[in-house]
């Protein structure tokens, strides 16, 4: 029996299937840009992009669209998947319909501008010449809050594009309690000495064919199904869906300090494992993606932190390691064990350990929170970036790139952001709470490299509701309780003190 019964529910997923049809394109055609495509391709490529960007615009702003939406919000007695496809298809036409043209030409124009310039100024090692960029995007952003409408804070409007009803204040709360309780843990872990905060396996290098084998072994194991789903190279790593039987990551080689890797593919089958273990039956639905960037986040630092860097995880996959990187022969599981859980204050977030990877995040809200209410100047950006980052983790950067500069998201207009990976963070030492009582066996089974039981209870917790709930309705339905940091202060704590 179909989920959607409902007469106008059904009619609006009709007209919603022509869109998935060209959401479905794009995705294709970004996953080339970044895997396959010959250099040259990048201008048509950006000309089709956009005139499918417009082409689903328009689709979902047409009157029809709106009133069959305005409707289906109408119908009462529906159920949890039809409320959740009208409410899933509610918030993009609010989000589109609120945003003025003008706006959205404005902040594609900008944006494509702002990469470049960051690039440039990135390398040159120069702000001054990202500066008026960062400062028309953050007018933008001002100007986007205002039109989306808010409560408290004009923040809020920003987050919720990403986390769906998360607000400022409830960041403000998340992030207090991780400041003081995080540099605490810091501080024991150093002082107890017992992670060290540098290996020397960082430096060693590698090749990368073999490093692929450990990979490609690594994901069957997990369970990653071959025959829907693939792993390609990129520069940057990333998790894109065509469907639910069509998901693709990619990784990255540097060609040493193989943990990056190896860590990359893991977190990246994390998020491929949420596309692929949602309900079949929301195929070509608005259903069929996740709850929010941050539940999304959590899975993939479930199985890149919570299993992957365990001490259990390590011991089962180190004979594989071994079968194709032989310079391990030199080291004893334990020794790779403290090279993947090295904790160190470090410059650079996507260096960043569990440990103190939050401060980089802390760090960026605070910034972005002050932009938005006008309480920081862009032109300020810098000196309280240095000093905030010496007051965290008693380093300074020397120069702007591995400051200020080394992120992309700004640059791309994307202010509301960066709190969705802290709430992955959270969320993963939430569920891994759970999945304890629920399997207590949890770590022998991961030991065993037995992954099923695991699989089948996020599957059953989170993965097959797709985006029938909002984040915070997710967790409620499923674990019985809001998001709650202590988890993850509890879990560092006993892995790293106790
Ligand atoms: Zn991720």
């Amino acid at each position: 029996m179909s989920l959607f019964e409902d007469e106008v529910v059904k009619k609006l997923l009709e007209y919603y299937r022509i869109i998935w049809a060209i959401n479905h394109a794009q995705s294709l055609l970004s996953w080339d840009t970044e895997t396959n495509m010959p250099i040259k391709g990048v201008e048509e490529r950006s000309i089709a992009m956009a005139e499918l960007a417009a082409l689903a615009q328009r689709l979902m702003l047409k009157e029809e669209f709106a009133k069959l939406v305005e409707e289906a919000e109408k119908r009462e007695g529906l159920n949890i998947y039809e409320a959740g496809v009208v409410r899933v298809l509610n918030r993009s036409l609010k989000i589109y319909r609120s945003l003025p043209e003008w706006l959205v030409k404005e902040f594609a124009k900008v944006s494509e501008e702002a990469k470049v310039v960051w690039r440039q100024a990135k390398e040159k090692d120069d702000y001054k010449l990202f500066e008026p960029y960062l400062d028309k995007i953050i007018d933008l952003n001002r100007k986007a809050a205002d039109f989306l409408g808010y409560e408290e804070h004009p923040y809020d409007a920003l987050l919720d594009l990403y986390e769906e009803g998360f607000r400022t204040r409830d960041a403000d709360r998340m992030f207090n309690l991780l400041e003081s309780e995080l540099k605490d843990i810091f501080d024991k872990i150093r002082e107890a000495g017992k992670y060290p905060s540098k290996h020397q396996l960082e430096e060693v290098k590698y090749n990368k064919d073999a490093m692929k084998r450990v990979n490609e072994e690594i994901l069957n194991i997990l369970g990653y199904p071959r025959d829907r789903a693939r792993m390609d190279v990129s520069a940057h790593p990333f998790t894109i869906e065509m469907g639910i039987d069509d998901v693709r990551i990619t990784t990255r080689y540097e060609g040493f300090d193989f943990k990056r890797s190896l860590f990359s593919t893991i977190h990246e089958f994390g998020h491929a494992l949420y596309a692929l273990q949602v309900d079949p039956r929301f195929k070509a639905t608005p259903l069929a993606g996740g709850a929010s960037l941050g539940i999304h986040e959590s899975q993939s630092r479930f199985w890149e932190n919570i299993i992957g860097r365990s001490r259990e995880f390590t011991e089962a996959i180190y004979p594989i390691i071994k079968k194709h990187l032989d310079f391990i022969t030199a080291y004893t599981p334990e020794e790779v064990y403290l090279y993947f859980n090295t904790v160190r204050a470090s410059l650079i977030r996507t260096e960043a350990d569990e440990v103190t990877y939050n401060f980089h995040i802390l760090l960026r809200f605070k910034i972005e929170k002050m932009l938005i209410e006008g309480s920081l100047k862009v032109s300020d950006v810098p000196e309280y970036w240095n000093n905030m980052m010496d007051s965290l983790l008693g380093i300074k950067p020397k120069n702007y790139s591995e400051g200020v500069l080394q992120d992309i998201h700004w640059s791309m207009g994307n202010i509301g952001y960066f709190p969705t990976y802290t709430i992955g963070n959270i969320v993963s030492a939430q569920i891994r709470h759970h999945i304890l009582k629920a399997i207590p066996d949890l770590y022998e089974k991961v030991y065993s490299l037995k992954f099923d039981e695991i699989r089948e209870y996020l599957k059953e917790k989170v993965h097959k509701w797709g985006s029938v709930f909002k984040p915070a309705d997710l967790l409620k339905h499923s674990f019985g309780e809001e998001m709650d940091a202590k988890y993850f202060l509890d879990y560092l704590r006993e892995k790293y003190l106790s």
